[in-house]
Parts: structure tokens; C-alpha cells; sequence
């Protein structure tokens, strides 16, 4: 991987903005009886200048409540953003009563509302913005590349959940709903990844929850 941030990431273009995955959401949200909310997705975004009128889409990598808390209509400041979502995980949750929380809250208002965007495979969203689907963890779980010249930059979602998933991509996870799917799904990425010296937005490497300081 590339060892320096690119330019892509230091440089922030005039335009709509999209987001990649939206948090744990407020106190309240679906994430909370596990996560440590509120989040503060909405003021983090204030403190970059980003107001939430000027996001146009949410891409929400997979249904998993952690990624998708400020996109939840009853709770996301984002109205004008359309939420963009694989189909495969829409059926999987309308099926799927014991999470109900994600089709009753999050995909029915949104398709109520016109903001549901639901895809089936890849779709380049804006230029140099592209979701590929990366299915293993949950059925409709996607990727998103952001490409500008030779930069290019893969923000995964949950495709790997710790470092040592880079050393050896085929480790599995307990949390992925297909864990082989999820293993080619991951080796394929990150080979395409290193080939390209990509740099990773990754989710789940970094510093794990921890309680804000009081
Ligand atoms: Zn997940």
C-alpha cells in the first residue's frame, strides 16, 4: 500500500459531497445498546466545513447498524441525500424480522421519501467515485473506489475488521454472514488494491470505541 496520503485525500474538490458509511448515529440510534453514541458524524463534518445539506448521497457500505446511524430518516440530518445501498441487503433484512430495525427504519422511509438508491452491482456514482460490490460479510456488502489521475483510494467498509487481515487476507471473520464469500471477496480487493498502490479507508483498524472523556 502506499505509504504516503495521496493527494486525493488532502484536497477537498468544490461540489457535492458524498459520504462513505454514516456511523453510529445519535443517542437512541439501532447502534445503542452496543456502541458507545451519540456519535458526532454531523459535528465532525461542521468542523470540515460540510454542512448536512451539502451531502448528497450516503453509499452505506452493508446494513450493519454501526455504518448506517445518521442515514436512519428519523435521525439523519442529511435530507437531501440519497442513500445508496445493494439490493442484496435489502432483501436480506426484509427478510430477516429479528433485525426489522433496518428495513422498518432506515429502507422504508427512504424509498417512502424517493431517496433510496438500490443497486445491483457496480455503478459509477460521480466522476472518479465508483461502488463495486464485495459480498461476504453481509450478501450486499460494496466497496467504494475514489480515483482522481493515478491516486486511487478503497474505502472498505467491513471487507477486513483487523490489521492482521492485511497479512493474511483468507483469516476469517465470526461476524461475516459468508465467511468464503467474504474471504474472496477480501483477497480480490486488496490484491487489486496493492497492484494499484491504493491507499485503504478502512473502518475497524484503528483506535477500537472508546467512551468520550468526561
Ligand atoms: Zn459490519
Amino acid at each position: 500500500m502506499a505509504a504516503e496520503v495521496p493527494e486525493l485525500c488532502r484536497t477537498r474538490r468544490a461540489g457535492p459531497v458524498i459520504l462513505v458509511d454514516a456511523g453510529i448515529g445519535p443517542a437512541g440510534s439501532l447502534a445503542a445498546d452496543w456502541a458507545p453514541v451519540p456519535g458526532r458524524l454531523p459535528e465532525a463534518l461542521a468542523e470540515a466545513g460540510i454542512a448536512p445539506t451539502d451531502v448528497s448521497a450516503i453509499v452505506l457500505t452493508h446494513l450493519h447498524n454501526d455504518h448506517m446511524g445518521w442515514a436512519v430518516p428519523r435521525d439523519s440530518p442529511f435530507t437531501e441525500a440519497r442513500v445508496v445501498m445493494q439490493q442484496a441487503d435489502i432483501d436480506a433484512y426484509a427478510a430477516n424480522r429479528e433485525h426489522a430495525g433496518q428495513y422498518d427504519l432506515l429502507v422504508e422511509p427512504l424509498r417512502a421519501a424517493g431517496r433510496l438508491e438500490a443497486l445491483d452491482g457496480e455503478r459509477q456514482l460521480a466522476p472518479g467515485v465508483r461502488v463495486v460490490p464485495t459480498p461476504g460479510h453481509t450478501p450486499g456488502h460494496q466497496s467504494v473506489w475514489v480515483e482522481s489521475g493515478r491516486d486511487s483510494l478503497l474505502v472498505t467498509g467491513d471487507l477486513l475488521v483487523h490489521a492482521i487481515q492485511l497479512l493474511d487476507p483468507d483469516l476469517p471473520y465470526a461476524g461475516d454472514t459468508d465467511p468464503e464469500l467474504a474471504r474472496k471477496s477480501r483477497g480480490a480487493a486488496l490484491s487489486e488494491a496493492r497492484g494499484r498502490g491504493a491507499t485503504l479507508a478502512v473502518s475497524h483498524l484503528g483506535n477500537a470505541f472508546s467512551a468520550p472523556a468526561t
